[in-house]
């Protein structure tokens, strides 16, 4: 591994810092600095509006979706100038949060299976965020396993009627379009008979509610499809080739997620750096500082196996286990801090808003941690990628992957 720039990554970061000192919205930088797992917002100000004017921003300036090609919105960077990119966009990067789905997960899947016409029309507006994207693959019945779905896309004439339901669709109540996986042939084995679409989040028969979660917050939402009429134009991929094409879209989102999962690490630093306990600062406690000493040692772990990544894209390799090492470690660390820091707060922690010590910051942290080690895959599903893939170890038991679909037991079929 070597960290050092060349030259030419040099010159690059350099052109990178001077634009971003010269045009990032520094009214909000104090508190994206302050923003956390489950607690990113800015003070008297809509953040969805702010992310969409910095995206705009960067995305007239050449700044957005890097490594996507010009004509479909990006700069045909390298990438390792996109990692560069989000080194140097710091703090701000967190305003992105709103546009990970769409250009981590819709855009290249629409990049690598969609019409030329419609790559030209769909990509340059998301890239900009101007239009928002979201990923209907989840439902009551298919998560982990997302073969399992039974939203049906029925042909008829040129287009596809859609009924049926998903869930924890985040963002669906703001966006514009998304990525539909489908049932098309119940008759054949699970993975089979699968289609993928995008689709207008306006189209009529479309109904989206907002699941209100423990915090108080609603990222995500349930969708309903009642005849929804998609043209067969939007179809992404071959008719009942949907697997195929949702592995595009799954192999993007443990590279997008993967790579950024938050730690709690520094935060809790910070705030233990600060903290007064009964006997003196908590900094000088014992017990604290040998929880902070193997916290220190996991977060570096982590951060040298990122680089690990980083390294073999500035190589051109592709990365290889990394993102999911990283998704399945973080995501139980970052439960853990939060948890301590409430320990620590004692009957503070319980309290939220603006008069509660840190305004609830790991309280936050906490109520949004369990969503960390599920979306893209939950532990177990790391462990068994990680098992399989990595370790060479037997495959999981698939005891339904070669039965037809619509005869697979069910408690209201058996
Ligand atoms: C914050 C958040 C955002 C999300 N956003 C989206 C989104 O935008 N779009 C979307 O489509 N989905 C989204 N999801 C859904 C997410 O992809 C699913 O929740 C996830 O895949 C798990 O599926 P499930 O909830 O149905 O749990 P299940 O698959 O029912 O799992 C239940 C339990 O069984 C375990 N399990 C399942 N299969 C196995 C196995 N083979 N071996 C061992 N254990 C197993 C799981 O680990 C888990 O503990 C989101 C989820 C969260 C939490």
């Amino acid at each position: 591994m070597n960290f050092d720039d060349t030259p030419q990554e040099a010159a690059f970061r350099a052109e990178a810092r001077a634009w971003i000192a010269a045009n990032a919205p520094r009214q909000y930088e104090a508190d994206l600095r302050k923003s956390s797992l489950g607690r990113v917002g800015l003070e008297g100000a809509d953040i969805l509006e702010v992310a969409k004017a910095w995206q705009k921003k960067k995305a007239d300036a050449g700044w957005a979706c890097l490594h996507w090609p010009k004509e479909y919105g990006g700069r045909g960077a390298s990438p390792i100038e996109r990692v560069i990119w989000q080194q140097e966009e710091g703090v701000y990067g967190k305003l992105s949060a709103v546009f990970i789905i769409g250009h981590g997960m819709c855009g290249p899947t629409m990049m690598a299976f969609a019409a030329e016409a419609h790559k030209r029309s769909y990509l340059p507006p998301l890239a900009s965020g101007e239009k928002i994207w979201c990923q209907l693959f989840s439902e009551p019945a298919g998560g982990s396993d997302v073969a399992g779905l039974r939203t049906r896309a029925e042909r008829r004439g040129g287009d596809w009627i859609v009924n049926g339901q998903k869930i924890w669709t985040s963002g669906a109540h703001y966006s514009d379009y998304g990525i539909l996986l489908t049932r098309t042939d119940p008759a054949v084995p699970k993975h089979k008979g699968l289609t993928m679409f995008f689709l207008d989040m306006k189209s009529p028969g479309v109904e989206v509610r907002p699941i209100r979660q423990a915090s108080g917050a609603s990222d995500f939402n349930e969708v309903y499809f009642t005849d929804v009429v998609i043209p067969d134009s939007q179809r992404l991929g071959a008719v009942d080739d949907g697997w195929n094409v949702s592995l595009t879209t799954l192999m993007n989102e443990r590279m997008s997620i993967g790579a950024g999962v938050a730690t709690g690490f520094p935060e809790l630093f910070e705030f233990c750096a600060s903290l007064m306990l009964e006997d003196g600062p908590a900094i000088e406690d014992r017990n604290v500082r040998a929880k902070l000493a193997n916290w220190a040692v996991k977060a570096s772990g982590l951060k040298y196996t990122s680089l690990r990544a980083i390294s073999a894209l500035s190589k051109g390799e592709r990365p290889g286990p990394e993102n999911s090492i990283g998704k399945l470690v973080a995501g139980s660390m970052v439960q853990d801090v939060a948890m301590y820091a409430l320990d620590l707060q004692g009957a503070a922690g319980v309290m939220s808003g603006p008069e509660a010590e840190l305004a609830g910051r790991f309280q936050a942290m906490l109520l949004r941690s369990p969503g960390t080690r599920v979306e893209g895959g939950t532990d177990e599903i790391m462990r068994n990628i990680i098992a399989e893939r990595v370790l060479g170890l037997p495959g999981d038991i698939r005891v339904d992957k070669d039965v037809p679909f619509n005869q697979i037991p069910t408690r209201g079929r058996a």
